[in-house]
């Protein structure tokens, strides 16, 4: 195993993901399956290196967003099936056929075009249908000439239908209502003319938990894997899986009246004992947690001064007892002994939760923690 070297880390908490997805299979029962979605490098916590483990944890496949996070799983060795739920565009579509990657389809053009790269390689291309009702980002349009061109699809020789699905706005009830009804509708449409798929899913997270009666056969969670919850109802109990953490790097002690970081932004209102933080906006944490961020050690909150740098931050530790070079931080935590959660973080930063752990860069490594143990570190940036 390599060793660390970099004190900001995040640590990934493997008993507490594998916890998450069987508390959602518990919830869903044996007859829906589950594709997770491990996009944005697992939503910050390295997908590559999880994928194995969400299927072995009783996922049944893994979704990704684009060609390029299905061939980073590929490249490592990741065998099982992999849904690209959005765009491959056409002069690279060939690799999805080569990796046996599932190809999200939306227009009868792209799939004449995997139908000839499928009998070029002598191989079934398997996609699902994206159908469009009401999000307007991708899919086919709600309407018969899409049916129409669907069932075209579903009749080319090299192409392998499996799944179609569908995307809420989660605007309301209502108008989500609105949009499963539309979907269903289309399947019905679809089913009179002899078209049957395997898969039919349109709920991700929030509702998955929120909408049982529209989970259909398959859901798409992606944000309760990984223990983060923005859905409404109290039905699952998730556990947090991530931790990011550096260590304390400098410590000086600051005369009233002196500045601290670009442009003085802070200024001592008296003597204090400043820490010097290694992490900064390009590891993905916020710039505007400026005045609002904190960070905790020894189980306190130590409040973020001055402008938030690149690469290092300076805290305030006038307040904390017996602190020293190399302390451990807690950036993130899960909210308990005054640490950060996710959700405080997002709110902070006016944001939602998967930005703030999605933005996470690669310059940070992933420690993955399995019953107390390191079991892995990737650090992108060396290996
Ligand atoms: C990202 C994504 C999901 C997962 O979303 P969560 O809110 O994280 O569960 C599901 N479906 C599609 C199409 C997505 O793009």
């Amino acid at each position: 195993m390599s060793n660390l070297f970099r004190d900001t880390i995040l640590e990934v908490n493997i008993d507490n993901l594998e916890y998450n997805i069987k508390e959602i299979k518990k919830l869903i029962g044996e007859d829906v399956a589950i594709a997770a979605v491990i996009k944005a490098n697992g939503y910050g916590h390295g997908g590559a290196f999880l994928a194995p483990i969400i299927i072995k944890s009783g996922a049944d496949m893994i979704a990704v967003a684009t060609l390029t996070e299905a061939l980073e799983l590929r490249k490592n060795n990741f065998t099982d099936d992999i849904l690209i739920m959005g765009y491959t565009p056409d002069n690279v579509l060939e690799h999805t056929v080569k990796h046996d990657i599932i190809q999200t389809i939306f227009s009868l053009n792209q799939a004449l075009l995997l139908d000839k790269v499928a009998y070029n390689y002598n191989k079934q291309a398997k996609i699902h249908i994206k159908y469009d009702t009401g999000f307007n980002r991708l899919g086919f349009r709600d309407c018969t000439c899409s049916i129409d061109e669907i069932e075209q699809i579903y009749n080319l020789k090299h192409i392998s239908p499996e799944g179609i699905f569908s995307h809420f706005a989660l605007k309301n009830k209502s108008t989500d209502s609105i949009q499963y009804n539309k979907f269903v509708n289309a399947i019905n449409e679809l089913k009179k003319r002899g078209i049957i798929f395997k898969y039919k899913h349109i709920c991700d997270s929030i509702a998955a938990v929120d909408y049982p009666e529209y989970r259909l056969n398959m859901i798409r969670p992606g944000a309760i894997i990984y223990g983060l919850k923005s859905y409404e109802n109290d039905s699952l109990k998730l556990k947090q899986v991530m931790t990011f953490k550096t260590k304390i790097s400098h410590i000086k002690l600051v005369s009233k009246g002196e500045g601290v970081s670009y442009g003085y932004r802070w200024i001592a209102k008296k003597d204090s004992i400043i820490g010097t933080l290694p992490f900064g906006y390009a590891d993905g944490y916020p710039r505007n947690m400026k005045d609002k961020g904190y960070v905790t050690i020894h189980n306190q909150k130590a409040p973020i001064i001055g402008v938030i740098c690149m690469d290092q931050c300076m805290v305030d530790l006038t307040h904390v007892p017996n602190v020293k070079i190399g302390d451990e931080v807690i950036i993130y935590g899960d909210g308990k002994n005054n640490t950060m959660s996710i959700q405080e973080a997002s709110e902070l930063a006016e944001t939602n939760k998967n930005e703030i752990v999605a933005r996470i860069t690669r310059r940070t490594p992933r420690v993955y923690i399995k019953s107390n143990n390191i079991i892995k570190i990737v650090d992108y940036l060396l290996d």
